[in-house]
């Protein structure tokens, strides 16, 4: 079997990070399930060496898997409410948006962001295939389309005069399959002078921060901008500005128009952004393939901290239950060897098990409970939110422990 570029179709032969075996991130274990085989797929990541898009390895599995964390994350993180509502007041003075305009979202989750919209009377669409998402956004009056985005849906809506004059997806680009087909739905549903805004974690961030636990198999393409742009100018769209974020440790927001729209001009952020890349050398083989050992290096740390604790008689639980933990967990072979249980304040997580290192996965108050001497921090993007949180296990003595970009334990 050979590999091609999801993108370009150039064949892939540059390994990028090797992350052997795991199971799909989003495949909790129920009680029931325990004495079950379970499945594990390749986790392996390349670059293509023509448009230097990074993306995994092509592998079998159900036809639509989807990322849990954004199935469920809006509704229990304050902060990622609080840069949803940002998002709308910027967008709705910079695009002096009204009730003549039509906002789309693609994979618009339970509404967590179209409410702000909706408030202001802006008249919005969310597409969302998730059946339990969506009828939680429609509870909310946000009007969604139950299905998968791409040039059938597009078409569909455009033949209805759905045009968007603010087309918007948010950790969405990362997670398609078919990347051109997606790209190509946005061109036939942009209206002639709206603006597309994708936000996705950007590859300069994972690379530089060792991000590795970001990799798992809902994530098909780890993206940087100078690869984006080639992708959406291949279906007539142009890259015109560009804001770096802090969310996700670190994401991109994109602004693309059509091609032929000349009223939006390129900013200069487009082209600091695009030089700090090449500086970096993200348009060269090399970068790419230090990234491997840089991986291992932060698993023997990792490994080297939990001995160390286990030995000196430390208890040490999880927080959080991210698809990123898994990786992270199953990469590393950390299982209740180690940790004894974590925590997730989502009750669809509660009473079950991590997928493959079978942790148990408890309510937050079960830390209260147990007192336990380490609090290793699994969504580590949300570390200030969650130390917040958690601020009373320092009245034991509890210390917190980040495992990227390397192990960092905070009093
Ligand atoms: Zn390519």
């Amino acid at each position: 079997m050979s590999l091609h570029c999801r993108f370009c179709n150039t064949p892939l032969t540059q390994s990028f990070c090797d992350l052997g075996m795991s199971p799909l991130s989003n495949a909790n274990i129920q009680p029931e399930q325990m004495n079950q085989m379970e499945r594990f797929y390749p986790l392996h990541a390349y670059v293509c060496n023509k448009c230097w898009l990074v993306q995994l390895d092509s592998f079998e599995a159900p036809d639509h898997i989807f990322d849990a964390d954004y199935a469920y994350f809006s509704s229990y993180s304050d902060s990622w409410l609080a840069h949803a509502n940002a998002y709308v007041e910027q967008m709705t003075r910079r695009w002096q948006l009204d009730d003549n305009s039509h906002v789309v979202e693609i994979a618009s989750n339970d509404g967590y962001l179209l409410q702000y919209f909706v408030a202001q009377g802006i008249p919005v669409l969310g597409v969302e295939p998730t059946a339990n998402t969506a009828s939680v956004a429609r509870a909310k009056n946000v009007p969604t389309l139950e299905k998968f985005f791409g040039v059938a849906t597009a078409t569909e809506l455009a033949n209805e005069g759905k045009y968007a004059d603010l087309l918007l997806g948010n950790n969405v680009l990362a997670h398609v399959p078919n990347l051109n087909d997606f790209v190509g739905g946005m061109k036939i549903l942009l209206k002639g002078d709206g603006v597309i805004t994708m936000e996705f974690p950007h590859l300069l961030q994972l690379i530089r921060n060792n991000q590795f636990d970001t990799i798992y198999h809902e994530h098909f393409s780890y993206l940087s901008f100078i690869t984006v742009e080639q992708v959406f100018a291949a279906h007539g769209l142009t890259l015109f500005d560009v804001e770096e974020l802090s969310t996700h440790g670190g994401s991109l927001r994109i602004y693309a128009k059509h091609k032929e729209d000349k009223t939006k001009p390129v900013t200069d952020a487009v082209t600091a952004l695009k030089l700090k890349e090449v500086e970096a050398g993200l348009n060269e083989a090399a970068v790419y393939s230090s990234f491997a050992e840089q991986v291992r290096e932060t698993k023997r740390g990792l490994l080297e901290f939990l001995i160390e604790a286990k030995r000196n008689g430390k208890s040490i639980v999880g927080y959080g239950a991210p698809a990123k933990g898994n990786t992270l967990l199953n990469y590393c072979g950390v299982r209740s060897d180690f940790i004894d249980y974590t925590v997730d304040r989502s009750p669809h997580k509660q009473g079950t098990f991590l997928p493959g290192t079978h942790i148990p996965i408890h309510h937050p108050e079960r830390i209260a409970e147990t007192k336990p001497d380490y609090i290793l921090i699994l969504p580590w993007n949300l570390k200030e939110e969650l130390i917040g949180q958690l601020s009373y296990a320092r009245e034991w003595g509890a210390k917190f422990v980040l495992p990227i970009p390397r192990v960092e334990v905070i009093d």
